[in-house]
């Protein structure tokens, strides 16, 4: 097998475009996007392939590069939802581990709990080798532990980027700064360029047909099929924010990924970014705004806030100034998370629309099952009926 040539990048307006017409285009570089992308090369060696993001690098904003990176077995949806979850979910984390520059590692999950119940152990016990972990909590309050020794964590945004670029160096084509817009047959690229003022504006808009349209924007996917198309779906989204917890996570002994509540507390840079639970879906026009703590506002929404304050008696810590709640919206880091089927427990899909547009949506669940709902969704495309999960090499 000969490899074939790279594909061309357009990463600003300076660089002339003159293509009209793609078999494929897939519209966002994220995470769910990116692997898309590179696994239609891999399958479909043969078709014209453009990703197209709206962001200056794959993934520069969006859900992906704000998930948490945690793979772990508690996140697989129940066999009796589909018993294939447990195969997709363990084929996700080889082709994780088979990453280079995403910094994954096996790293133990721990969910904490108040009563016991099975596969649980005492909590002292799980941490008494990582006694920084123990300090954060209330181990007298939280005495059952779940351990899940087959998470691991990585880098999503690393992972995107890395897939973007793989796609490339397989033949895709890549366009950078260009927000697309469904249209009857194909897209609509608005290039976009920076005033010297700072605005952001459109250069330029170029029509492409295309044979077949992935639209893998995350959250905003259902709105593009809805305005371009008038496509309505039940998917949803809800902005998550993800705060800042300095207490000192080891840098050296891997220490455990905590869940409390619905809580993830995943270990980074020697502290924890925290991962709140989502309840549901935001109202359509919901702006995300911050909430008040004890009358001084601060960045967390009042969900948030409320959520956090009812975890302060297990875990103490979050009543420090450990907690980083900032003062306005802008200091807190936080992301649209679509959510598939406007569920927030509800694992990634893809939907085939039309025969020439499929949706695909990451969510919640993205960080254990999205690499396989992609490739499942490239191999749906190309016409395979076998799935690598169903036929495990041993
Ligand atoms: P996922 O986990 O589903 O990949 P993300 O939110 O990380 O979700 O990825 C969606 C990507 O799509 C983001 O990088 C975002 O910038 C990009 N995107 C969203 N809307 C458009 C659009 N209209 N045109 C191009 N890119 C888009």
């Amino acid at each position: 097998m000969t490899g074939a040539a790279a594909g061309q990048v357009w990463a600003h307006v300076g660089q002339a475009f003159s293509e009209t017409e793609y078999d494929v285009v897939v519209i966002g570089a994220g995470r769910m996007g990116a692997a898309c992308a590179l696994y239609l090369r891999e399958l479909m060696p043969g078709s014209r392939l453009l990703l197209v993001e709206q962001g200056g690098l794959p993934n520069e904003d969006g859900a992906t590069i704000l998930a948490a990176g945690v793979w772990t077995a508690q996140d697989i949806p129940a066999a009796a939802s589909a018993p294939s979850w447990k195969a997709k979910a363990d084929w996700t984390r080889a082709q994780l581990a088979a990453q280079d520059s995403i910094q994954f590692q096996s790293r133990p999950l721990l969910s904490l709990h108040t009563e016991n119940g099975p596969r649980r152990v005492p909590t002292a016990s799980a941490l008494a080798a990582h006694p920084g972990s123990l300090a954060l909590l209330d181990a007298d309050q939280l005495p059952f532990a779940e351990p899940d020794p087959a998470a691991a964590t990585y880098r999503p945004g690393a992972l995107a980027a890395a897939q973007a670029g793989a796609a490339v160096r397989a033949g895709a084509d890549l366009m950078l700064n260009t927000q697309a817009h469904l249209i009857p047959g194909g897209v609509r690229l608005d290039r976009l360029t920076v005033t010297n003022t700072h605005q952001i504006v459109t250069h330029e808009t170029r029509p492409v047909r295309a044979r077949f349209v992935v639209v893998a924007a995350g959250a905003e996917g259902p709105e593009l099929l809805e305005q371009g198309l008038g496509l309505h779906t039940t998917h949803a989204r809800a902005y998550r924010q993800t705060p800042r917890l300095n207490a000192p996570s080891d840098l050296s002994d891997l220490s455990p990924v905590l869940r409390v509540g619905g809580l993830t507390l995943r270990p980074q840079n020697g502290g924890y970014t925290l991962f709140p639970q989502i309840h549901h879906r935001d109202p359509h026009g919901y702006v995300p705004t911050g909430g008040r703590l004890t009358g001084v506002p601060v960045g967390l929404r009042r969900e948030t806030l409320e959520d956090l304050v009812g975890l302060m008696d297990n875990l103490p810590v979050l009543g420090t100034e450990a907690l980083e709640t900032g003062r306005s919206l802008a200091d807190v880091p936080g992301a649209w998370l679509a959510l598939p089927e406007g569920r927030a427990d509800a694992p990634p899909v893809y939907q085939r629309l039309l025969p020439e547009v499929a949706l695909l949506l990451g969510g919640p669940l993205a960080d254990t099952l999205g690499l396989a709902v992609a490739f499942d969704l490239a191999a749906h495309s190309a016409g395979q009926s076998g799935r690598p999960w169903e036929d495990p090499i041993v």
